[in-house]
């Protein structure tokens, strides 16, 4: 799917068309020119060897790791925290909620994440954070499709995690939204990138206190009123890339709930497990 599929990326740098009379001598040979570098770039597309999506080793395969890599990915796997997706140490059979979760429930139904934040999977988020890789795009689509199963088969919406609009400026484009259009694109699930908008700027998270991270999303998310209708009644699933204390995540969930959202669902790349969760 096109990035700039309705995420609103960044603002457009069309180069400045200049009218330069020429003789047709030259009018020619720029046409060449131009059809060269078409048939160089459609080439290239062909003759780019496939390498792993993580450390670019050379692969035999397109869009996926090599063995290294996929050993260094820790996947989270069941048994889970129904509410927050925490792995569990044993399966005592049935939905299981972790203490933490009965202690402090989240704003948000469940949460579910591919694997756990480290190593190699943190190289991976920074890549398609920096870098809008494609072949991660979709290795990454994949995995969250399998993750999120449970949440996607009566989900209506998927919606990204908004970025402000001044990070979303300096980085080009949202790697939530990127990873989140391919989420509704493979589950044939609607995609509604502009159900959930910034109300103000906050602060980056990283380095801040879970309390902190707290106050600083704190009614920073809201559904427009025309965007509405995308949200009543529905089943949402929202994306993120990383899931750290679920500060963010409750508050785009609150704003989602407020406008009517029947169930709010987290779908992440990577969830910080420090907390060790235990059975209640
Ligand atoms: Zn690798």
């Amino acid at each position: 799917m096109d990035l700039k599929d309705g995420v609103g990326a960044g603002p457009e740098t069309a180069a400045p068309q200049i009218d330069v009379p020429t003789s047709p001598g030259r009018a020619v040979l720029r046409r060449v020119g131009a059809a060269a570098a078409r048939l160089a770039r459609k080439a290239s597309d062909f003759v780019v060897p496939p390498v792993c999506v993580a450390c670019h080793a050379p692969l035999l395969d397109h869009d996926t790791l090599c063995p290294s890599c996929w050993q260094q990915i820790e996947f989270i796997r069941p048994p889970v925290c129904d509410r927050l997706g925490l792995p569990m140490p044993f399966d005592v059979g049935g939905t299981m909620i972790s203490a933490a979760a009965a202690a402090d429930p989240p704003v948000y139904d469940r949460a579910r994440a591919v694997a756990r934040y480290d190593a190699a999977m943190r190289e991976l988020i920074r890549d398609l954070k920096f870098h809008d890789q494609q072949h991660a795009r979709r290795l990454l689509g994949r995995w969250l499709v399998e993750a999120g199963r449970e949440i996607l088969t009566d989900a209506h919406a998927v919606v990204p995690v908004p970025l402000s609009r001044l990070r979303l400026w300096l980085r080009r484009y949202n790697q939530s939204a990127v990873i989140a259009a391919e989420v509704a694109r493979r589950a044939g699930i609607a995609y509604r990138p502009l159900a959930l908008v910034r109300t103000r700027r906050t602060r980056p998270q990283p380095g801040l206190s879970a309390r902190e991270r707290e106050e600083n999303v704190r009614a920073a998310f809201r559904v427009p009123r025309s965007r509405v209708p995308e949200i009543a009644g529905r089943n949402v699933v929202l994306v993120d890339d990383v899931v750290t204390t679920g500060a963010t995540a409750n508050a785009c969930a609150r704003a989602l709930k407020s406008a009517g959202a029947a169930r709010v669902d987290i779908l992440a790349l990577a969830l910080v497990t420090d907390r060790v969760p235990t059975v209640r």
